[in-house]
């Protein structure tokens, strides 16, 4: 469905990127001191938990924060914005009189390709409902998605009977939508009329007509007894709108006369200087171009815009011709106009888009969704050919009557670039009038400031750098009190009686810490790290690996016991490059020695560990990218003993060490082909691509065996083209394990492993020799895992040591688990090439730690030590910290 060309926004809004993922604020009271220290943004690390006087302080920041949010004290009437401020979109607002709240729309914002999948984002709904006892009523100037697109999620949040209040035509998308998603329930639903008082929450709310660019919009005026605040909505001042319904400037000049405590208004166009025309001017221009077109003509506007559909239907009638829509959301909006009786088009008059080539093209009129290319809209589909109503030609006049929202520029181009290709003629641009604006420029706010004169001013609507625009605006036209906040901060107001001069007339009651919500669809809702944002990001952009190991450990076979592990090793990628098959034989290299590293009694998580780690970072250093690894161990002597007993009788030796047998071409032999196995995924090129098994049993013979399994499959030439590859790969697979076997690493580890010594006899069958390349990085690996004994650490070992350790510093500082870290630290060292156990690591860095402080404290010269420097940059606060 066209849903995504629904884009009713106040045409201004648009698909960007708000920061969502690092919005952890702490509190802070007063209007500028932040008391508490602002925690780490990592959000899963902050667990609030502070120690010594920050937390002392925290504390009392707390307490003083909920005695502003809960009592009496403090000024009366607040503002707390969950959305809309400092961007662009999610409008929402509670506007408060102590501790009674009223919420001000409830809108979307839409992602940009960062958030992947993601279709809306709303404002917190968890925080709303954490306040839902204080809510009593929402309140919506218009029917943009920005203002109500987010009522799904948000009215579930709410007490089940808050009432919902909007002005018709705005009620008849709402409740749409509310049907859309099963949570209609008419009673809740109240209309209001411009201009007639109702009350809502604690305040009384007069609603007053703005013009915008969706019809029935307003401003609102609340009132209670601390004072009144003026919302304005969305607005522009159109002076001779089409539906006749005026912006209301005389209600604004009685009630500047009343008085206003507070006045929060649009700030989308204050950079624009001058003045918007009005809706009539574009009307004019879309009747002289329909005039003069010989030819079909296409139109594609906002579909929220019933007024700019009016002025087309009207230059349709004028010159003979038939409408017919294209794209769903303009009868969602059109429907919704006539049920509130005043669309200016019968819906029933429509042509059907079927019926579109029974028309000569003169005749017609085609009206479509898509002027922001979006991938499904009309427009766009037609400018691939492959729209199934109708087909763009050379004779066809495209009125471009909208603006390009900012983000989408370079799809709208390549749009138009399609189009221009067909040989249609495409109007759009400034000077052909076909198009203005929904929110009014610079001059018109400066106007409203100076008609209302508030006593203090909030801008809202727009990003921050518009907030702070209008915010001078304001202090400009004689406002004394201004000022600009940011979603989540809470804001104090006092009516100023007899004009008192304050200093600032605003109080700053604490910030709330407040985060983005994300629908990926029809189910899916909730925090970026519960839809896993980051992560899609992750292995969109650096792909996934999947490591599936079969473990063996060591067996008595014909009465010789074993020392080392042996493993089936399957690895699967997804949306990473293999660079021809080299990569995924690199992984499977690197993976085996990995494997064989890991102590023959360790657990199943640290053998998944080290080979995860160790594929990251060799990935990392093949093409720059970190993908996802994901590695499953699983004992199945069963398995793997079966493989190796069909190596036996099909006659390879076997030695069982812990070094990779390298298969060359597992998958590539025609004979073992199972296509239908193949078939039967429906991804299988993907999957043929991707897959490979290699077994961690070693032969004399690199040939070796088939598996029993047989998983993938290719083309001979895909065959061919991989042996070469293994060939090529070696080189880099080679620093990986080249170091050392990794069985030295466990020589000194005594720490819960068996050492291994045993291996050395079986290291012997280094003759090896028959099968080129892979045989001599085999031999060479095998002559590099002689003996274990002590090595020493070379001074690029140690300072990679120290690099590492550098890295982690701050996670060493918590008690628990460091061991893992080491860990994280000799998987890294080897996938570099170094190859050195955990212990090692930590008795070397202990060491290195030893000799700093001796340097430090015995103020000793570090100029003979080559290592001061940067274990100085790592150590040199904890030093001064213990010292003092
Ligand atoms: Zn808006
Ligand atoms: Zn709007």
């Amino acid at each position: 469905m066209a849903a995504s060309t629904a884009l009713s926004l106040c045409p201004y809004i648009l698909s960007r990127r708000p920061t969502p993922r690092k919005r952890l604020f702490s509190c802070f009271v007063g209007s500028t001191t932040p008391i508490g220290t602002r925690r780490t943004n990592v959000p899963r690390r902050s667990s609030g938990r502070l120690d010594g006087a920050r937390k002392s302080m925290e504390d009392s920041v707390q307490r003083k924060m909920e005695q502003f949010y809960e009592g009496t004290a403090g000024p009366p009437l607040r503002v707390l914005p969950i959305g809309g401020l400092g961007e662009i979109g999610m409008n929402c607002m509670l506007v408060g009189n102590y501790d009674r709240y009223i919420l001000i729309d409830a809108g979307v914002m839409f992602p940009d390709y960062d958030e992947l999948g993601v279709q809306k984002i709303t404002p917190d709904t968890t925080f709303i409902k954490k306040w839902s006892h204080k809510i009593e009523a929402v309140v919506i100037t218009h029917g943009h998605e920005d203002h109500i697109g987010a009522l799904p999620w948000v009215i579930p949040a709410l007490d089940p009977h808050t009432p919902i209040y909007a002005s018709s035509f705005t009620m008849e998308l709402i409740k749409k939508r509310l049907k859309e998603n099963g949570i209609f329930v008419p009673s809740r639903l109240k209309v209001f009329k411009m201009r007639k008082r109702f009350t809502a929450g604690p305040f009384e709310i007069e609603p007053l007509r703005v013009t915008h660019s969706i019809p029935d919009c307003c401003g609102l005026v609340l009132r209670c007894a601390d004072g009144t605040i003026l919302h304005t909505g969305d607005w522009k001042i159109d002076e001779s709108p089409l539906d006749g319904n005026i912006f209301d400037r005389q209600f604004l000049e009685d009630l500047s006369k009343e008085g206003v405590t507070l006045m929060m208004s649009d700030s989308t166009n204050v950079l624009s200087p001058g003045r918007t025309t009005s809706e009539r001017v574009v009307a004019d221009a879309l009747l002289r171009h329909i005039s003069n077109a010989k030819g079909r003509i296409i139109t594609t506007q906002f579909a929220s815009n019933i007024h700019r559909l009016g002025s087309v239907k009207a230059a349709a009638d004028l010159t003979g011709r038939k409408l017919v829509f294209v794209g769903m959301s303009l009868r969602t909006y059109l429907d919704a106009a006539w049920k509130d009786g005043k669309a200016p088009i019968d819906p029933s008059t429509l042509v059907k888009a079927e019926d579109i080539d029974a028309y000569a093209p003169k005749d017609l009129i085609i009206v479509t969704t898509g002027s922001q290319a979006e991938p499904r809209a009309a427009l766009n589909l037609a400018s691939y050919g492959s729209s199934h109503s109708f087909k763009l030609n050379k004779e066809d006049v495209i009125l471009y009557s909208a603006k390009v929202i900012p983000g989408n520029e370079s799809r709208v181009m390549k749009m138009l670039n399609r189009i221009s290709e067909i040989g249609s003629t495409i109007v759009m641009g400034r000077n052909e009038g076909l198009h203005t604006s929904g929110h009014g420029y610079r001059g018109e706010l400066e106007e409203v400031l100076k008609i209302v004169k508030p006593q203090h001013f909030l801008p809202i609507h727009g990003e921050l750098v518009f907030l702070k625009e209008h915010e001078l605006l304001g202090k400009s036209t004689g406002v004394r009190h201004t000022t600009v906040i940011k979603n989540g901060e809470m804001l104090g107001v006092s009516h100023l009686r007899n004009r008192k001069v304050l200093s600032n007339g605003f109080s700053s009651l604490g910030k709330e810490n407040l985060q983005l919500m994300y629908s990926d669809g029809d189910k899916a809702f909730g925090t970026s790290t519960e839809l896993c944002i980051d992560e899609r990001l992750r292995i969109a952009s650096d792909g996934i690996i999947v490591v599936s190991m079969e473990i063996l450990r060591p067996q008595k076979i014909d009465g010789i016991i074993e020392n080392s592990l042996k493993g089936k090793i399957r690895i699967t990628t997804r949306c990473l490059w293999l660079d021809k098959g080299k990569l995924l034989d690199a992984l499977h290299k690197a993976a085996h020695a990995a494997l064989s590293s890991c102590p023959v009694n360790c657990p199943l998580a640290h053998m998944e560990r080290t080979v995860s780690e160790v594929l990251r970072k060799m990935v990392r250093k093949y093409s720059g990218k970190r993908p996802e690894v994901i590695a499953i161990a699983l004992e199945n002597p069963a398995g793997v003993l079966s493989d190796e007993l069909n190596e036996k009788l099909s006659g390879n030796s076997n030695v069982g060490f812990g070094i990779p047998a390298v298969r060359k071409v597992m998958d590539g032999h025609p004979k073992r082909r199972e296509p239908n196995k193949i078939k039967a995924e429906n991804d299988s090129n993907l999957h043929i691509e991707n897959t490979s098994e290699q077994n961690l049993i070693v032969g004399n013979d690199v040939e070796t065996f088939l598996p029993e399994e047989v998983t993938t499959s290719s083309s001979p030439d895909h065959a061919e083209r991989h042996t070469r590859s293994t060939e090529d790969s070696d080189e880099f697979w080679k620093p990986f394990i080249k170091s050392s076997s990794p069985i030295d690493n466990l020589e000194n580890d005594n720490n819960g492993f068996i050492p291994i010594e045993e291996h050395k006899s079986e290291l012997k069958s280094d003759d090896a020799t028959s099968s080129g390349d892979v045989s001599e990085l085999l031999s060479s690996q095998l002559k590099s895992s002689k003996p274990a004994k002590r090595n020493k650490w070379t001074s690029e070992e140690v300072k990679k040591l120290i690099k590492m350790r550098g890295e982690l510093h701050s996670r060493f500082q918590v008690l628990k688990g460091r061991m893992a870290l080491w860990e994280e630290i000799s998987a890294s060292l080897l996938a570099d090439g170094i190859s050195r156990s955990p212990v090692q690591c930590k008795s070397r860095w202990a060491s290195l730690v030893q000799k700093y402080e001796e340097i430090r404290s015995e103020k000793k010269s570090h100029k003979d030590w080559p290592y001061f420097e940067e274990m100085n940059k790592i150590l040199s606060d904890d030093f001064e910290a213990a010292a003092t």
